[in-house]
Order: C-alpha cells, then structure tokens, then sequence
C-alpha cells in the first residue's frame, strides 16, 4: 500500500463524511463480506414516540404513568426518554423516585413514592414473578406491529404496559438493498424482543436477525459469526454496541450515536445514513485496486 494512495482515499471518503481512523482499515474494508447492523438508533432513527398506554384493571392511568414515568426519568436509555416525553405530554405531573436502578438489557427497577416499580421486558417480570398471563396477547399483537412494548409491575402486581414506535430512517432500505446487491450478506442484531425486530426486518428488507441479545452478548455474536469464517463489519451507534464494534473485523459507528461506539471502531458514518456502509467498501476496493 502506497501512503499516496491510502491518503488520497481517506481524504475522498472522509468528503462523503466517512472517516477511517487508520489507513490499515481503508485497506482491510474491502475483505468484508458481512454486515452486522444494530437496529435502534441504527437503522432507525432512534427516537420512538410514545403510542400505547395501558392501564391494568383497577389501575388508575395518570397514577400509573406518573410512577412510570417517575422510574424512567432517571434511566439514560433512549426508551426511557420516549417514554418521559410521551408521558409530559400528556400533561403529567413526575414523581421523584426515591431509588433508581437500572438493568441494562431488561429496563429498570425504582423506588417511587415507597412503592416498587419496574419497567421492562418479559423477562424482568419472569425475573421478579410477576404474572403477566393476562398481557401476553396484546403485548404480541403490538410487537408484531414493530412498536417496542414495555411491561411495568407495581410492588409485584402487573400494573400495566406502554409502548413506543420508532421510525425507519428514509436510506435504511436502499442502503441494506445496495449492500445485498454487493453479495453481501446483512444481519441485524438488538436487544429488543423477536417479534419487533423480526417486523422491523421486514419493512427494511432484512431476513436474517437476532434478536434478544443482552448487552453483553452483542461481541459474542459478532465472533461467532467470525469463526464460521465471516468477514465481520458491525455497525452501531449504542454504548451496548461498543463491545462488538472492538470485536468485528470493522467497526463502524453512527456519528450521531454515543461517544463510546465512535472510540471502540475503526471507522466514523459522520452522516448516519447506512448508505456510507457501501461507500466505505467501494472506496477501500477502489484504494486497493490503485495500490496494485
Ligand atoms: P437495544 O439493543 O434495542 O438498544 P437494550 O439491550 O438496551 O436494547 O434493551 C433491551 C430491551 O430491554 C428493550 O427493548 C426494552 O424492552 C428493555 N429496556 C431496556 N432499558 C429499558 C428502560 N429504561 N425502560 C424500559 N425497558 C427497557
Ligand atoms: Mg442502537
């Protein structure tokens, strides 16, 4: 690789808004065959709104969204501030929690007005016993819409559920759909339930996803997939996603993402747009090619 090369392709990519930490991963970016994307903040755009809010019988509404929206507004997860906006919206005044404890991959448990809330997943209330038999369905048909619902349990009892839509962002599917056109193959990969992602998978042209995956999972993944031989590029935007960007053979992060993503990969999307996954394979082809 000639260092002439290497910086005059740094310097076209990084005018689309692509920026190669190194000129070692301008040149190993064209060997990627795999494409790993998260979903929330990925392909999406991250910001969901608030669409459902149900009480659980008995269960006075505002009483329930203020103690929800109380447990949420210490939490520093993009759900957690959808559902914060989505509940001050609708004109309701937040407690203070008393205590507040996040669990990352589940939702959180807090101490609001003495009384114990949590909010989360299916498997936060298996965790705590909290029956949710009665919740099941409608909680299924609201996923397989690709809305991301939350369960809330008030001092052991099933208290209610609220859920919120993200929206795709408007190059997710020509972008994925340039990748595929490449031979390349594209998975996405997120924390939130099957059911959503599997929806989410569609709308955007995606058959392969993995869903569910724990935080601490992600990386995991990502070497799995390598030791079927797959050369590996992730691309995310999330704390949680930080692990599995180190991992992959190329790490890309979503300029607009956290701080942690962009210091653990190889490469920055200034724009966000999925279609600058392409543009960095093409430019690493294109540098390659001139250097032999
Ligand atoms: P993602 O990869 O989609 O960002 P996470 O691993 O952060 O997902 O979270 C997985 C799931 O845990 C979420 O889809 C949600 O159901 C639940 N969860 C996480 N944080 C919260 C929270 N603050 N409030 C409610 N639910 C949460
Ligand atoms: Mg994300």
């Amino acid at each position: 690789a000639t260092p002439t090369s290497i910086m005059a392709g740094s310097g076209r990519a990084a005018e689309l808004g692509i920026l190669f930490k190194g000129g070692e991963h301008l040149e190993q970016t064209h060997h990627i065959n795999t494409v790993v994307v998260d979903k929330t903040g990925t392909v999406t755009n991250g910001k969901p709104e608030l669409t459902d809010v149900i009480a659980a019988e008995g269960m006075n509404q505002e009483e329930f969204l203020c103690l929800i929206g109380a447990s949420e507004k210490q939490s520093e997860h993009p759900l957690a501030e959808s559902i914060v906006k989505g509940i001050l919206e609708r004109d309701i005044e937040l407690a203070t929690a008393e205590k507040f404890e996040a669990i990352p991959g589940y939702g959180v448990k807090a101490i609001v007005k003495g009384k114990e809330v949590l909010v989360g997943t299916r498997k936060l209330m298996k965790k705590y016993n909290v029956d949710i038999s009665n919740v099941v369905s409608v909680m299924e048909e609201l996923e397989l819409d690709g809305k991301t619902a939350m369960l809330a349990s008030i001092d052991g009892s099933f208290a209610g559920l609220v859920a919120v839509a993200d929206t795709l962002k408007a190059t997710s599917k020509t972008a994925i759909k340039r990748l595929q056109d490449m031979g390349i193959e594209v998975i996405m990969m997120t924390g939130d339930n099957e059911r959503t992602a599997n929806a989410i998978g569609k709308e955007v042209g995606v058959n392969h996803v993995i869903a569910e995956v724990l935080p601490e999972g992600k990386a995991e993944q990502v070497k799995k997939l390598q030791a079927q031989g797959k050369k590996v590029a992730m691309v995310g935007d999330g704390i949680n996603d930080a692990p599995a960007l180190a991992v992959a053979d190329i790490g890309m992060a979503i300029g607009t993402g956290t701080d942690v993503a962009m210091e653990a990969a190889d490469i920055t999307l200034i724009r966000g747009d999925l279609n600058s996954i392409a543009d960095a394979i093409l430019m690493s082809h294109k540098t390659i090619r001139n250097i032999k």
